[in-house]
């Protein structure tokens, strides 16, 4: 879900000052409802600002930097979005930017359990500590894994990001709790032997679920990889083929 679509009503609070005793959240915006974002459950989305990687094909970059004091909801309101939806929603899926930047992650997800949700979690996997703090209280974890491990900084822009992807994996694979690991696939980006590889790692780790998402321009940035133009499949019957033998689950995911 691209959070250009967000509702965002307090925004235009956006400059208020909040009282000290205050829980602040830093989230830029809320979906109210989606049938996608969280398998089989009704739900909605929070989107917490910040995120310390630079993924070129990322459709939030406006959810990049950490403004204090800007677009943040308070507890109070917080509390009433949730409280007009108990019993017609299943679920509140954290996303962003990147919720584990987040030490209130955990109390957020705390609160919404005690009001009846299940709980979703968006997350690349860069805050091991801090998921190995929240996966208790999650009921499904959608990573996002973007290249081999040794390769993440083609994607991320950032040094030793795989090592930490690597970490969460693991974690989420041991944890028993449900799991979708995904890939936005750019032929710029990853080859089909690094999709392969990929899949080798994955499996190796002990992961059942590996999907592959088509890569969307909307919300990206990028004008090298929004011009390229994609072929009409987007990896070959050979590699889809390779894949699906290693997964319980492997799909395509198109936009
Ligand atoms: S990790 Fe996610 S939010 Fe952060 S830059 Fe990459 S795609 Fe965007």
């Amino acid at each position: 879900m691209n959070a250009h679509t967000l509702l965002n009503p307090r925004s235009a609070k956006s400059n208020k000052t909040l009282s000290s005793d205050s829980l602040v959240h830093p989230i830029s915006g809320v979906t109210p409802f989606t049938t996608i974002d969280f398998p089989n459950r009704l739900a909605a989305v929070f989107y917490a600002q910040g995120c310390p990687w630079r993924c070129r094909y990322c459709f939030n970059s406006h959810l990049w930097p950490l403004q204090e004091g800007k677009f943040d909801f308070d507890s109070d309101e917080i509390q009433k979005f949730l409280s007009l939806r108990q019993g017609f929603l299943d679920g509140i899926v954290f996303s962003g930017g990147e919720p584990t930047l987040h030490p209130q992650l955990a109390s957020w997800m705390q609160r919404v359990k005690e009001m009846g949700y299940e709980v979703g979690l968006h997350t690349s996997g860069m805050f091991p500590e801090r998921l190995e703090e929240v996966l208790p209280l999650c009921d499904w974890v959608g990573m996002d894994l973007k290249a081999p491990f040794d390769h993440y900084e083609r994607i991320t822009q950032v040094e030793r990001s795989g090592e930490s992807a690597c970490k969460s994996v693991s974690m989420i694979v041991k944890s028993g709790v449900d799991y979708e690991f995904r890939t936005t696939v750019h032929p710029l980006l990853l080859s089909e032997e690094d999709l392969l590889q990929m899949g080798r790692e994955l499996s190796s780790l002990g992961a059942e679920c590996f999907v592959l998402q088509e890569f969307r321009r909307s919300g990206c940035n990028d004008d090298e990889l929004c011009n390229e133009r994609l072929p009409a499949l987007f990896i070959s019957r050979s590699v889809h083929e390779a894949l699906g033998h290693l997964f319980k689950t492997f799909f395509l995911r198109h936009e």
